[in-house]
Parts: structure tokens; sequence; C-alpha cells
């Protein structure tokens, strides 16, 4: 069994960088406090925390550890008042992160603004938008929708008009929030009255709302709800309000007529995927941006191949430059071609007739296993691996979001499916029996 406490520090890491903002806060609180008899124990300074994080957080820090050591590991939580501090490298972390020019608003990620998103054909409307409800915050354009497919920059521009707002009218109070945690934020709020007054004022004591992927409240009736109120609030003081979503309003299930009424006032604009020239010219300033050396050949083919997402694009320009770190030479149109197979995933396959279901039938063969161990929660080493492979091969072979994928695969959540895309991405590069797997695998499909 590995050490505990590296354990516990990767499982914090993930958890940290995975979980919605409402669910972080509580991991932070967390101290590693012992390993009893194979039992992780966690404290916590008080009661409270103890029973909140433990209510909050339980099933995503039992699910991470177990998923990180291979086997389940029984969590327990104590209070520890001594133990006010999280752990030290956090504490160490955070420092440096103060050290750095942050936000005023600091939901906001600075990454992301006007100047570094390429506008092309299938953006440029869009863009426009944006930059003038960016200049003018609640007087055109209110309240603003911004549809399209993943990866198109739905994002980039909702967080840029933020950023540029931040910039320009600092005293405005601004929050950018994705749907999901919004959700989150709300449930939490429920326990007790000062909490929800405290949800509905920072909520309707804005100038500008930015929520991202309003798709995600299809079902959540009373997140709606009190959507619709801090809608109507913020906009009848015509503060700004701007929403990204991945389909058109239309194409909703599961919201609330007077909801969808609101969200289609304003201004409605679509993100398509960009030609190849924008992919181009995308491509060739995310390398000026890193830092990245790459052929104009090798660019040529990416761009040729990655037609309908942009962090797809991201993606294979970052896996080929640091291939080329690694071997200590420029990647070659071939070597490009053999890194990128499994990751080069035409998104027209996408729209293949490829299910979960035979995903998960055709891993179960490769790994002679059962498909319910799959879906299942068995810790042995074969099952795990087979397990992480069905999900990586589902996120790029179809197009259900994490979520989604989780539901097919009893019910699980949204970090442990996250948890296995991101293990299996680590080591196809460096363990050849995986990527012999995931490549007979995902051929076998593709080929029917
Ligand atoms: P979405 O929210 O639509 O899924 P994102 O906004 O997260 O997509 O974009 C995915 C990645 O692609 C981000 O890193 C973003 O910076 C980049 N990106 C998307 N479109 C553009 C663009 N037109 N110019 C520059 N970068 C872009
Ligand atoms: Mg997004």
């Amino acid at each position: 069994m590995g050490n505990l406490e590296s354990i516990w520090q990767e499982a914090a890491e993930h958890l940290e960088s995975s979980l919605p903002d409402a669910k972080k806060q509580w991991i932070r609180r967390i101290s590693y406090s012992g390993d009893r008899d194979g039992t992780l124990v966690l404290s916590l300074s008080s009661p409270f925390y103890r029973s909140t994080t433990e209510k909050n957080c339980r099933i995503d820090i039992e699910n991470m550890v177990s998923e990180i050591a291979g086997h389940d590991i029984p969590v327990e939580f104590i209070v520890d008042p001594s133990r006010k501090a999280p752990r030290t490298e956090r504490k160490a972390e955070r420092k440096a992160e103060q050290s750095e020019p942050v936000s005023r608003n600091t939901t906001l990620n600075r990454q992301y603004s006007f100047d570094n998103f390429i506008a092309g054909d299938n953006s440029s409307f869009a863009f426009n938008a944006c930059k003038v409800i960016a200049q003018n915050p609640g007087t055109s354009f209110n309240p603003c929708l911004i549809y399209g497919g993943v990866g198109l920059g739905k994002t980039h521009l909702l967080e840029s008009i933020g950023n540029y707002i931040d910039e320009h009218n600092p005293k405005m109070k601004i929050i950018y929030v994705t749907a999901e945690s919004f959700t989150n934020e709300f449930i939490d709020s429920l326990m007790s009255k000062e909490k929800i007054s405290a949800f509905k004022s920072k909520y309707r004591n804005v100038d500008v709302l930015l929520i991202d992927d309003i798709h995600f409240l299809q079902k959540k009736d009373s997140t709606q709800e009190e959507l619709f109120h801090t809608f109507n609030e913020l906009y009848d003081s015509h503060k700004q309000i701007v929403l990204t979503c991945d389909r058109p309003i239309t194409e909703l299930t599961d919201i609330t007529d007077r909801l969808k009424t609101r969200f289609r006032k304003g201004l409605n604009v679509d993100l398509q995927p960009p030609a190849y020239e924008t992919r181009m010219a995308i491509a060739l300033q995310k390398c000026r941006e890193k830092g990245y050396q790459i052929d104009q050949k090798v660019l040529d083919y990416i761009c040729q191949s990655i037609n309908t997402n942009v962090r797809d694009l991201e993606g294979a320009l970052t896996t080929l430059s640091s291939f080329a770190t690694l071997v200590g030479k420029p990647v070659t149109l071939e070597i490009a071609k053999e890194q990128l197979k499994n990751f080069i995933v035409s998104p027209a396959i996408r729209n293949n007739d490829i299910t979960i279901d035979m995903i998960i039938q055709k891993t179960a063969a490769y790994f002679n296993v059962k498909d319910y161990d799959i879906r299942g929660k068995s810790r042995n080493k074969n099952i795990t691996l087979a397990r992480h492979i069905s999900i990586y091969l589902a996120s790029i072979l179809t197009s259900y979001s994490l979520s989604e994928i989780g539901k097919f695969m009893n019910g699980k959540d949204h970090t442990t499916i996250m948890y296995s895309v991101e293990k299996i991405k680590s080591i196809l590069d460096t363990d050849e029996s995986v990527r012999q797997a995931v490549g007979t695998i995902k051929n076998d499909l593709l080929n029917g």
C-alpha cells in the first residue's frame, strides 16, 4: 500500500482542481492527521467544519483516495482544534499566489482576454458583441447569450468580458460563475436562513453576472427558480447578464419556459467551428503565447486534422511540444502523426454511432473482464485499468460530457471521471501496453 499521506496529498490536489468552488473551500480546510490501520484520518478544526465537510465531500474524497491507491481506503474525519493550518504546501502555494498581481474580482481567470482571442469568420459577430457589452455594460445587448459546441471559446469570451470590465471599471462588482457552481452554492445555502440571504444578496447585488454553461441547469428546478428571481432583479435594475450554453435555447429541455423566455431576450449569438485559416491563426498565436516551436508542416497537419474544437487543437500543440522537449529534438511530420494517433479523432467520428455500452463491451473483452466490473467499484488492478480506459475512450469518441459519462458508469461523479481521463492521458505516451490497448479498442470501435 502506498503511503496514506502522499495519497491524500495527491487526492487533495486533484479534488482542488476539479471540484466546484463550493466544495473546494471544504477540501482546503482539511489536514492529514494519520494512518490508523489503513484508515485515512483527516482532521478539521471544529465540529462544524467536520460535519459540513463530511456531508459535502466524503464521497468525493473516498472515491478519489481509493482511485489513487487502487483499492478501497476507509476515511475518518476527526476534530482537532490545534490543526488550524491546512497542509503547509498549500499555505506556501497560497502565499505564492498572493504575491502575484491578482484580479480585483477573484472569480475571474485572467488568462482570457479579448487580446488573445482570434476573431475569425466563425466568431467575429460574437466577439464584437462581447466587446460592445464590455465597453458599455448593462446598456446594450442585455442579457446576452453565447452558444456553441465544446471548445469553441465560450468561456474565453465570457471571461474576457469580465476582465475587460474589471480593468476599465474597477468599481463594478463582477461575478463569473459556472451554472454548476451556482447550483452547488445554492444547495449549500439551503442549510440556514443566514446562508440563503447571503447567497441571494451576493448574486443580486452585482453589476455584471456571467454564468457559464447554463445547460447544466436542466432538471434543476429549485436552482432555476432562484436564478429566475436573480435574473429579474438584475435585469430590472439594468445590470449586465451574460450567459453561455452548449446549444440554442430552443434545444434546452427541462428548463421552465419562463426562464427560457428570459434567456432569449436581448441578444443570442452563436460560435461556429473555425475555418482552416482561423485555426492556423489560433495555432500560431498559441505557439507564440506559450513559446512552442513547431514546424509549419506539422502545424498544417494539426490544423487540417482538428477541425471543430479549439481546445483539442491546443491539446495537440501541447502534446507535441512536450514530446519535443522530452526527446530534445524537433517534431517531424511522421512523429506528429504517430504521437497524435490516439489524440486526433476527427470530431466527425463523435457523431458516429459509438455508444458507451459498445466501448465498455469492447474494453471488457480486451481485458477479459465483465462489463459490470467496468461499471462497478472493484479495485482489482486489471479492472481499474479497463475502467479508466473505457472512460477515456468515452470522453474522446462520444460527445457525452464527463457528468453524463459518469451516469453510464453506475453514477460515478464528474471528478472521478475526470481523474480517469487525466490518468490515461498522462500515461498514454509512456506506457506501451496502455497505448496498445487504447489503439486496438479504438480501431475496433471505429471499424465497426
Ligand atoms: P468552451 O467554453 O466553448 O468549451 P473555451 O472558451 O474553454 O471553450 O475554449 C477552449 C480553449 O480554446 C481555451 O483555451 C481558449 O483560450 C481557446 N480558444 C477558443 N477559441 C479561441 C479563439 N478564437 N482564439 C484563441 N483561443 C481560443
Ligand atoms: Mg466553457
